[in-house]
């Protein structure tokens, strides 16, 4: 049996959204027919649930650096270019249903991208990073978020754009880049993210989000599989032998 989920990786309210002008949801709760559905009463089986989700973005932008600041609590000045596809797994309780979130590190360079992009495919989430100090990082996102969308369902998975490096940017070029990054989730409806892996700024608020999101996606998709959106009672999740949510990892 898997070992319990560390006491700093519960959530149990929807987080905050970094800014609602360009959010997925506003709204300040799960669905309600999520947490009725997480209300049911436990049994004894663990059976995890995960969400793919993954990392993509220029070079150097600091997408390993989000990551390690995340999932290790720690921040490397050096550079160690990824090469080719890196893979942590950070495990969560989510209202009381453990929920796991697999981030695929990929690499920037131009010659691993089609290593990269078979790792694409199945995600539930789509993180397309950029850095708050390079305008150009943030000319790139469109293209990332062409190439990681053509291995995936548009309609079910979920986007978010995430400046980095928040602590090198001037307020001046901060005011301007947010501006022109809000206007870009907008259009690709994303939600939009500033943060820092040096000083740790909003990074655990982020991927809290993230996991939030993606598990309550999830949730509402099995839901409306087995038809039940209308009967929440009927469906167990993640805890029983009897449950119908199905892992859904897509580990090549
Ligand atoms: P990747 O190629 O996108 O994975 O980029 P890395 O995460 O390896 O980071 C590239 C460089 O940017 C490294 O030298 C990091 O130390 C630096 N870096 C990453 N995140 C931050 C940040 O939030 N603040 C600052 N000041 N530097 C950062
Ligand atoms: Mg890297």
């Amino acid at each position: 049996m898997a070992p319990p989920v560390k006491k700093d990786r519960i959530i149990t309210e929807l987080p905050k959204c970094f800014s609602p002008h360009a959010a997925l949801h506003t709204k300040d709760g799960f669905h309600p027919q999520v947490s009725a559905v997480c209300r049911e009463p436990k049994t004894d089986t663990l059976n995890f649930n995960v969400a793919k989700v993954i990392v993509v973005g220029d070079v150097a932008v600091g997408k390993t650096c989000l990551i390690s600041r995340f999932c290790k609590d720690a921040f490397d000045r050096s550079y160690k270019a990824t090469i080719g596809v890196d893979f942590e797994m950070e495990r969560f309780e989510v209202l009381g249903v453990p929920f796991s979130l697999q981030l695929w590190d990929t690499a920037g360079q131009e010659r691993f991208k089609c290593i990269a992009s078979t790792y694409y495919r199945g995600a539930q989430a789509i993180i397309v990073v950029f850095d708050l100090s390079s305008v150009n990082s943030l000319a790139h996102a469109r293209e990332w978020l062409e190439d990681a969308m053509k291995e995936n369902d548009p309609s079910s998975v979920l986007l978010f754009l995430v400046g980095t490096k928040k602590d090198l940017s001037s307020p001046d070029l901060l005011a301007c880049i947010e501006q022109e990054a809000i206007r870009l989730s907008e259009e690709i409806r994303a939600e939009y993210w500033a943060v820092s892996a040096k000083s740790g700024d909003s990074v655990r608020d982020f991927f809290f989000r993230v996991a939030s999101l993606t598990f309550e996606a999830n949730v509402l998709s099995e839901l409306e599989k087995s038809g039940t959106r209308h009967g929440a009672d009927v469906i167990k999740i993640g805890r029983g032998k009897e449950s119908s949510f199905k892992n859904k990892s897509n580990c090549c």
